[in-house]
């Protein structure tokens, strides 16, 4: 049985819901962290892969458990055979979700919120009361967990919360379902097709990648390492699935075959990715979205756990200065105060992410000799250690793709 009264609920304990959870109830504030599944990061739907261990810092270290492989650069197969090599020490992690998801939500229990599994929003209110005294019900069917990932739901209640958080992952559907426009449009929309196989595929501490003509145009493929489990995360995104002819699903497992004949595979999953940069609009009046519920998955990358960690703690702190507020449209958590939350994303990493958008539309809309041409540019750059002057060697083809891309209306 649940409180009737929350400062704040928080629905789906993914990455950006239990972010958002920690940061509220460490400020004192009483929290309720639902999560529908029976067991929270499981099963995973992820390549696992994340940038730099100090973006998805909150407050410490990360438990070295959830550790899989820390990642010192990237390898690029290109179009023609142009491949780019990008050595960087500790340029990203990769992740043992299984464990990162659940240690999140431990550490927003262990500062206070109340965490509950087989917990689903079922429904949430318009703002009911007025000014400081305003509130949004919802409603949670309460369940059991089978022990096999399924539930048996048993109960249902209401609850009143000051604010609403739904870091309810793609689609959101508690986002529609208060009025907000996050259904993903099909040409925004990446579909992921991931194969977990045996050993090491590729270099254990690189992540790699194949991109362009030769292989997917309009998405990619990678391989990421998990070192400690000595697995390998094989999959492949594409935006634009084929109408006729062999499913997602199909062509991954060719691409797979094609380059690792043999490869043992022991685990495969889907899902679908917002790639369309970050929402215009995620905020209501006592109401926000955190993570893919916001699209705020990177366009470029498809990697959305570092971004929804860094908007679950915008979230919290903003509802934070919101609840602590005395008057004014801060202490009604109005739509106009929760601007702030999507001002703060928006100039942390929603202006890469609109410029990483147009970069990814333009190499989907380029031909393959242009393409080319681009790949070679960007293998010098990374050649001569991402200097900026290795620009200056090629400068009539720099400035040809630059011009392109500037004209290029996305
Ligand atoms: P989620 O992790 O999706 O969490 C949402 C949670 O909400 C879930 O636990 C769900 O069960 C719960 N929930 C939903 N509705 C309700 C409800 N009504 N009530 C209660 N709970 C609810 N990102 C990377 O950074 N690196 C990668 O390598 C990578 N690879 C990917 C590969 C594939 C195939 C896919 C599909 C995605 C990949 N991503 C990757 C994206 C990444 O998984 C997401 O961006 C990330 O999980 C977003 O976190 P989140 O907290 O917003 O949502």
């Amino acid at each position: 049985m649940l409180d009737n009264q929350y400062d704040v609920v928080v629905i789906g304990a993914g990455p950006g819901g239990s972010v958002t959870a920690r940061n509220l109830a460490r400020e004192g504030h009483k929290v309720l962290l639902l999560e529908k599944r029976e067991k929270i990061g499981y099963p995973v739907r992820c390549g696992e892969a994340s940038t730099k261990l100090s973006d998805l810092q909150t407050y410490g270290p990360i438990d070295d458990s959830c550790i899989e492989s820390i990642i010192n650069g990237l390898y690029i197969y290109g179009p023609d055979g142009v491949n780019i090599e990008l050595p960087q020490p500790g340029t990203g992690i990769m992740l043992d979700r299984e464990k990162f998801d659940p240690w999140l939500a431990k550490l927003a229990a262990d500062d206070g919120a109340e965490v509950v599994t087989a917990a689903r929003a079922e429904f949430v209110s318009e703002v009911e009361g007025s000014g400081k005294d305003g509130f949004r019900t919802v409603r949670v069917v309460l369940g059991k967990g089978n022990g096999d990932g399924s539930v048996t739901e048993t109960s249902t209640q209401e609850i009143r919360a000051k604010m609403v958080v739904a870091a309810d992952g793609v689609e959101s559907r508690i986002g529609r379902m208060v009025g907000l426009d996050c259904l993903q449009k099909p040409s925004g929309t990446c579909t992921g097709i991931d194969i977990q196989v045996d050993g090491m595929l590729t270099r254990p501490d690189y992540l790699t990648f194949w991109q362009g003509h030769d292989f997917i145009n309009d998405g990619y493929i990678w391989s990421f390492p998990k070192q400690k489990s000595n697995v390998t995360k094989f999959g492949a995104g594409f935006l634009i699935p084929p109408k006729a002819g062999p499913s997602i699903y199909e062509v991954t497992m060719e691409w797979l075959d094609k380059l690792f004949p043999g490869a043992k595979i022991n685990k495969v999953v889907g899902g679908v990715i917002p790639v369309s940069s970050i929402l215009k609009e995620y905020s209501l009046d006592r109401f926000a979205l955190v993570g893919d519920a916001a699209h705020h998955t990177n366009p470029l990358t498809g990697g959305g756990i570092a971004a929804a960690m860094r908007a679950g703690r915008f979230c919290a702190q903003t509802v934070h200065e919101g609840l602590t507020a005395t008057s004014g449209d801060a202490a009604n958590l109005s739509k106009n105060f929760m601007k702030l939350y999507e001002k703060r994303c928006y100039d942390y990493f929603g202006k890469m992410h609109d410029f990483e958008n147009k970069f990814r539309k333009f190499l989907l809309h380029i031909d393959k000799p242009t393409q080319v041409g681009l790949y070679k540019v960007l293998q010098g750059f990374a050649l001569s250690g991402c200097k900026k002057r290795s620009f200056l060697k090629t400068p009539v083809q720099s400035a040809k793709y630059l011009y392109k891309f500037m004209k290029f209306k996305g």
